[in-house]
């Protein structure tokens, strides 16, 4: 799949369009979801121009692991969920909306349903 740079993520990367940014690093850019699935739904973007993880080096791979580890741990701290979904999806059949390729850190509560 060719990547478009017009994608809402790469604008924000970009500063084209606003965010709620939690931290920044060289290959890696945290924020909240605009439509969190539960209380602090928060995402990593990478900063590699990369539809889907087939198209992502290996090494952007592995830095957007580390900072999905970051933001669960700060998001642990933060909320002390009683635990932490860490999921990415590729293609429009897996559920991915936005072709840039991001992690979902979602925090669970017991009992609790995801939001729609
Ligand atoms: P996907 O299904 O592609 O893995 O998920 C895309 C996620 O991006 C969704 O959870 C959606 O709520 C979120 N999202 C879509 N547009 C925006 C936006 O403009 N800003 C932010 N912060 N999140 C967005």
């Amino acid at each position: 799949m060719s990547y478009d740079p017009n994608n809402i993520f790469a604008k924000i990367l970009r500063g084209e369009a606003p965010s709620i940014k939690l931290f920044e690093d060289e290959h890696t850019y945290a924020m909240m979801d605009i439509m969190p699935q539960s209380e602090g739904h928060a995402l990593i973007l990478t900063k590699e121009p990369a539809a889907n993880l087939f198209e992502l080096s290996p090494e952007a791979a592995a830095h957007c692991i580390q900072s999905a580890q970051r933001l669960a741990k700060a998001i642990g701290k933060a909320l002390a969920p009683d635990g932490v979904v860490v999921s990415q999806f590729n293609g429009a059949a897996a559920g991915q909306t936005v072709f840039h390729v991001h992690f979902h850190i979602v925090p669970r509560r017991a009992g609790e349903a995801l939001r729609a």
